[in-house]
């Protein structure tokens, strides 16, 4: 058993007598900005209200997707409606990766306080939908060389952030967003950003820009897909738990 995934396994201790299964081996180093083949589209900061288009979309076109998620950010992971909406992505085999518990900076938090931030999500996740992400964004692409070094080694988590910006989150157009990704040239592999928390995202962008990339000749795959298939998704496989009193949001950290 790797010690990258102690944390979890701490917060795990209560669960003895059930098997889980721990994937990992080790990590990819080094923060990752592009795949090493065809395109990852991702969706930053759910689970929101608009991941069951993003789903819908993605099943009809035969493509898949990465959620980047939060604990508690525009809505509580715990959510009734989120938690439904994360098992049924794992379902259908689109890729949920961590996104901190509170979208945080984590280059102004303690070492302490960047471990809270990974270990309270990834037990949710646990909980949620009995896995534990193995892939992991910094929020605001902020985590220098140490925050790097210390989520590779410490939590086995492998960093990615992206090589495109839909430029949604900071102000672009439906119509810039949809011409920024629309000009990506298979088969050049492409890591894009982009929110599920905007409805024109959701709504406008995605639907304009999945059919124009897969007929370029790009397979839309997750994260770990493009990156070769080298670590996998999730760093542990269990079945996800039913609702108790820590199913909560408060005492947000
Ligand atoms: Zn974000």
């Amino acid at each position: 058993m790797p010690p990258l995934a102690a944390g979890v396994l701490s917060n795990l201790s209560g669960r003895k007598n059930e098997t889980f299964e721990v994937s990992v081996i080790s990590p990819l180093s080094g923060a990752l900005n592009n795949c090493d083949r065809d395109l990852a589209y991702s969706f930053d900061d759910g689970p929101s209200i608009y991941h069951g288009e993003v789903e819908m979309l993605f099943d009809n076109a035969k493509a898949k997707y990465t959620s980047f998620v939060n604990g508690m950010n525009w809505s509580c992971i715990y959510d009734e409606n989120n938690v439904q909406t994360l098992r049924k992505a794992v379902a259908a085999g689109h890729q949920i990766g961590s996104h901190t518990w509170s979208h945080a900076h984590l280059n102004s938090l303690s070492p302490e306080q960047q471990d809270l931030e990974i270990e309270r999500l990834e037990e949710a996740l646990w909980k949620i939908i009995g896995r534990v992400p193995a892939y992991f964004r910094p929020p605001y692409g902020e985590c220098d060389k140490n925050c790097v070094e210390r989520l590779n080694k410490k939590h086995g988590l492998t960093v990615v952030t992206w090589d495109v910006d839909s430029g949604d989150s900071v102000g672009a157009s439906p119509s810039a967003s949809i011409a920024t990704l629309n000009a990506l040239k298979y088969p050049q592999p492409h890591m894009p950003l982009s929110h599920e928390t905007y409805q024109s995202s959701v709504e406008t962008v995605a639907p304009a820009v999945v059919p124009s990339l897969q007929k370029q000749g790009y397979k839309l795959m997750t994260i770990q897909q493009c990156l070769g298939g080298k670590v996998p998704p999730y760093k542990i496989i269990g079945r996800p738990q039913e609702r108790d009193e820590t199913w909560t949001c408060a005492n947000n950290v």
